[in-house]
């Protein structure tokens, strides 16, 4: 016997319950510990932080990293999942600043770098328990307690051994770079970083400027233009660099326009006059932009009476610079645009990577008059201010002197901060580099060896992405994170790289060990030796280092390679690299950049060989969801609503991995009423007749002289074998919707054709066929779910195989994968089949068609539009199909225009037509109100609450037509309701349950009690 199945049922409590089975059977570690030994499996799981809720887009990612280590593992693979945790960084300080109520890295220098490390440390698993729970949850299996953690020792060792093969290789240095830099966090961002903070629709100022020329140079073609001051227009939307302005550039192949503006010339490319609204301006002249060059202009502040340092740049660094030099020169270069401004580019070379580079080319001056904080310095308009605050100020003193003609606002794409969403700003700062670039065409060859999941992100998004690769800016101005490995001499300067605490301990006059160790600052910055050199004291450099290089380096890190013995050998056992990662699409420049990166730059490989890149997840109406729309769907609502599997397969099956997505309770609940209602239904419809024949699993053989059998076993080993290669493509959709469309089959088709069979069949032989095959179908699916919706699954599992001792394994997770019976698929069966049901889904829009009620029976339905294989493949299921019509029988032509309108309604879908024969007999018009009576008792039956097995007794009050009828057709009425009698008079009796009904227009009153 079977445990009764409701056809009622709570999801979320049934997992509640699987759970605890799970857990008393120690279930997870028994799937993974059967197969030690075997071919391994690796996941690399892509560490979240914990100082923070966990979201619905992390349940997302969990769900698609959890299907896929379950499916190897029932295939047979030894599939061990180390978690993980990242826990260094900018967003974990962020939060404690946030706590503490800090404005600045003064407040935090103030308080105390030991302090508030510990805060910070404290911090990182705040949320530790709210994360356990929601994975326990949602049943992503997942080792969390060896999981690896990036603030241990051990991995930051790690981390310093990465920095120092990199080193060697001559792959890290530290350059004076423009950079992004966050003004509030103070300190600079990662291209990755930054593109991870793009806002659309950014207002800004957009000013055009005018830049007086210095008349002594004009020569040549310009001569005829010095009988009034001449100036070169420039655009910009950040008049906070103006102060930092030396130079203009040109495109010194380009044609200016000289413009006669009355008091004054102005000069802009003639491309640009229109766009600029200057074309129908009066021009005096057109030069080439090469006549520009060399020209020098008056600078619109004297840098040399503002307080700041000035200095002048060279190929061999930088130089202080003398007053009174007067050097602000036009120059010619590549970068000048034609798409927007005025083909003439305002240079400051502190605030602009290519501006930099031409400092350092025509030996400019450097300005920079903004502090690490994106305050403006010295005495410039707005100094004190923040630069955005100092924008009109500048501008307005600009105006004041006549050098602005034109003022106005813009809307553009601009970088902000991804942290605390402060605009970046480019600075020209020192900083630690790792020299990506130098291995520019291994990234790009190994990411040829990368599967992508979708495919276009390997050279489209990642591709591109690799294409325009630059160094990693790989340090941070900061203090919670792992230290620079960098020591240097504080007298000669001579640097070295430590890449690990036993080399460090090996240094001469060594001293400084933190006890106990702890490899963050401060204790790490107190750490000092001898230099080799000049016996100068060796102090390390106080950078960290930028946490997506933590995570990029967790291959190695989380088996503390290679000081750890064990860890030596995961090139050789399968532990690197992974078989599967997968986390949304914004890591493509984030973790999965940094993965590929460290793998290609220390060992030559990628890092993984399959990738699921995942899309967002949006709200019901398509919207991001925030806080501050209040559109935010918490996980946990949804999963004790709806339970864990719905969520997983909602997610799984909805949209295609690399889609956007939408989320809301409501779209699951509708996975709950479809797909899982439907699966539900058939199990507990399987469950209810089982029991009541007493069947018992795997004592009898198949008899397949059914065709629905084995058709739906076709079905079934078709099923398997498309899970199968869907999943070893890494398509967990395609292979769900597989499985939908089956269970769709299952339900609407053999359970339906199928239910005389089980209920009052012929024969027990096909009994016990229909049997044998619907609880077939139901392990196997149990089973090829069990990655899907564990929790269905193993509840499945449990009460049909593992209560009944059928298998030895006490968990569907412990269960190999089903395999496909390539000899049971018979595709010419599938085919006549999946014509029949089409055929009966035309021939109902017909019976519809023509208003006729379902269960008046008709004297025949026609089947038109056949080929001869077709045909005869359908007359071997004609049955099922007149059944499905309710027609005495079924008929074919191949000529649908025979079919009379007057005798036939006629339905065509494509090729084929089916006709249903509208004309009723006066036999027929008994037969289907015998129908509609025997419908109405087996409703009273319900509403008594009998068990489909009760036999009972029927009453029946009605005319004298409808009284002929019950006697001609007792028999059939009395066997199909299981009445023992039936009685004419409806006794006054509460033990009977009674009602009257109006049938084709015939009074009848009906009542049923059950007999003893
Ligand atoms: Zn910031
Ligand atoms: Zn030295």
């Amino acid at each position: 016997m079977f445990l009764p199945v409701s056809s009622r049922v709570s999801f979320p409590e049934i997992e509640e319950k699987i759970l605890k089975l799970w857990t008393a059977r120690d279930i997870f570690k028994r799937s993974v510990e059967n197969r030690s030994g075997r071919k391994r499996f690796t996941l690399y799981e892509g560490p979240p932080t914990a100082n923070g809720r966990p979201g619905i887009h992390h349940v997302l990612s969990r769900v698609f990293k959890d299907v896929m280590p379950r499916y190897k593992t029932m295939k047979g693979y030894y599939a061990p999942r180390i978690g993980g945790w990242d826990t260094h960084g900018l967003p974990v300080e962020l939060e404690v600043e946030k706590a503490l109520g800090f404005k600045s890295k003064t407040d935090i220098e103030r308080f105390g770098i030991a302090e508030f490390n510990k805060k910070c440390r404290e911090s990182v698993f705040k949320y530790v328990e709210d994360w356990n729970r929601l994975t326990e949850r949602v049943g992503y299996w997942v080792d969390l307690e060896h999981a690896y953690i990036t603030m241990n020792n051990e991995y930051i060792e790690t981390g310093w051994w990465v920095v120092k093969q990199l080193w060697d290789k001559g792959l890290v240095y530290q350059g004076h770079k423009v950079t992004p830099h966050c003004p509030r966090c103070g300190t600079s961002l990662s291209s990755h970083e930054v593109a991870l903070g793009y806002e659309e629709n950014t207002e800004d100022p957009s000013v055009y400027v005018k830049f007086k020329i210095e008349p002594a140079g004009m020569a040549g073609p310009l001569a005829a233009f010095t009988d009034k001051p001449f100036s070169l227009l420039a655009w910009t939307t950040t008049p906070w660099t103006l102060p930092a302005n030396t130079a203009l550039a040109v495109c010194g192949t380009a044609e200016y326009a000289v413009l006669d503006m009355g008091e004054e010339y102005l000069v802009l490319a003639t491309e640009r006059l229109e766009a600029n609204g200057l074309h129908n301006a009066h021009q005096a002249g057109r030069v080439s932009g090469c006549h520009l060059v060399g020209l020098q202009y008056q600078p619109l502040f004297d840098p040399f009476d503002s307080g700041v340092p000035v200095y002048r740049l060279s190929p061999t660094g930088m130089t202080a610079a003398e007053p009174g030099e007067i050097f602000y020169p036009v120059i010619a270069t590549d970068y000048v645009s034609m798409e927007d401004g005025t083909g003439i580019v305002h240079t400051a070379p502190a605030y602009g990577e290519v501006d930099y580079e031409s400092g350092v080319k025509h030996g400019l001056y450097f300005i920079h008059h903004v502090d690490l904080q994106g305050k403006i310095t010295g005495s410039y308009p707005g100094a004190g201010k923040f630069v955005k605050a100092a924008d009109p100020l500048i501008t307005r003193a600009l105006k004041d002197r006549h050098l602005i003609q034109k003022d106005e606002k813009i809307h553009h794409t601009y970088p902000f901060c991804w942290r605390c969403a402060t605009p970046l700003l480019y600075f020209a700062k020192q900083s630690w580099y790792i020299r990506t670039t130098a291995r520019k065409a291994d990234l790009i060859e190994n990411n040829e060896r990368i599967n992508w999941y979708p495919e276009h992100i390997k050279r489209g998004r990642f591709g591109d992405w690799l294409q325009n690769n630059v160094d990693w800016a790989f340090s941070r101005e900061r203090y919670w994170g792992t230290p620079v490995p960098v020591w240097r001499c504080d007298t000669c300067q001579a640097s070295d790289c430590i890449g690990g605490v036993d080399e460090l301990r090996s240094k001469p006059g060594f001293t400084g060990f933190p006890e106990p160790l702890d490899l963050h600052r401060p204790f790490v910055d107190e750490i000092a030796y001898d230099c080799q050199k000049c016996g100068g004291r060796m102090r390390r450099v106080t950078d960290v280092i930028d946490c997506w290089f933590d995570s990029g380096a967790m291959p190695v890190a989380q088996q503390h390679y290679p000081f750890d013995p064990d860890s030596r050998s995961i090139f050789e056992d399968g532990r690197f690299p992974a078989d599967f990662i997968c986390e949304g699409i914004d890591q493509t420049r984030g973790w999965f950049y940094s993965l590929h990166a460290l793998s290609t730059l220390l060992f030559g490989q990628p890092c993984f060989k399959n990738v699921i890149s995942l899309g967002l997840i949006l709200d019901e109406k398509g919207e991001k969801m925030s806080k501050t729309r209040g559109n935010v769907v918490l996980p946990e609502t949804v999963i004790n609503k709806h339970g864990a599997d719905a969520v997983r397969w909602y997610l799984l099956t909805a949209s295609p991995a690399g889609n956007t997505r939408r989320f809301s309770e409501k779209l699951v609940g509708e996975v709950t009423r479809s797909f899982m209602s439907t699966l539900w239904n058939t199990y507990s419809f399987f469950v209810l007749y089982a029991n009541i024949d007493n069947f018992r699993p795997g004592t009898q053989k198949h008899d397949l002289a059914s065709e629905l059998d084995r058709w739906i076993l076709s079905e079934l080993n078709q099923l398997i074998a498309e899970v199968t290669a869907d999943l070893d493509a890494y398509d967990p959709v395609a292979a769900g919707r597989a499985i939908e469309a089956f269970v769709d089959y299952l339900s609407n088709w053999y359970v339906r054709r199928s239910r005389r069979r089980f209920w009052k069949s012929e024969s027990d032989a096909d009994k016990l066929s229909a049997y044998n095959t619907l609880y077939e179908c139901l392990v196997k699916l149990s089973k090829l779910i069990a990655p899907f919706m564990p929790f269905l699954a193993e509840e499945i599992y449990q009460n049909l195989v593992a209560g009944n001792g059928t298998e030895k394994d006490d968990s569907v997770h412990l269960c190999d994968y089903p395999e496909a019976e390539m000899t049971s698929i018979d595709n010419v069966l599938s085919g006549s089949m999946r014509l029949a049901m089409k055929a009966s889904s035309v021939g109902r829009a017909a019976r519809a068609q023509a208003a006729i009620k379902v269960r008046q029976p008709l004297a025949d339905a026609v089947i038109a539009g056949l080929s001869q294989t077709e045909r005869s493949g359908l007359e071997k299921l004609a049955d099922a199909i007149a059944e499905e019509l309710n027609v005495k029988c079924l008929k074919f032509t191949s000529d649908a225009d025979s079919l009379s309108a007057d005798e036939y309604s006629t339905v065509s879908d494509g090729p084929v037509t089916v006709g249903i024969n509208k004309r009723l007999t006066p036999e027929l018009v008994d037969e289907g109100l015998v129908r509609e009576i025997t419908h109405r008792i087996q409703g009273l039956r319900k509403t008594a609450g009998f068990d489909i097995a009760d036999t009972i007794s029927t009453f029946f009050e009605t005319d004298s037509v409808t009284e002929r009828v019950m006697e001609a057709w007792g028999e059939y009425v009395a066997k199909e309701t299981l009445s023992r009698d039936l009685v004419n008079g409806v006794p006054d009796d509460p033990g009977i349950t009674a009602e009257t009904f109006k049938l084709e227009g015939h009074a009848i009153k009906l009542g049923v009690k059950k007999t003893t």
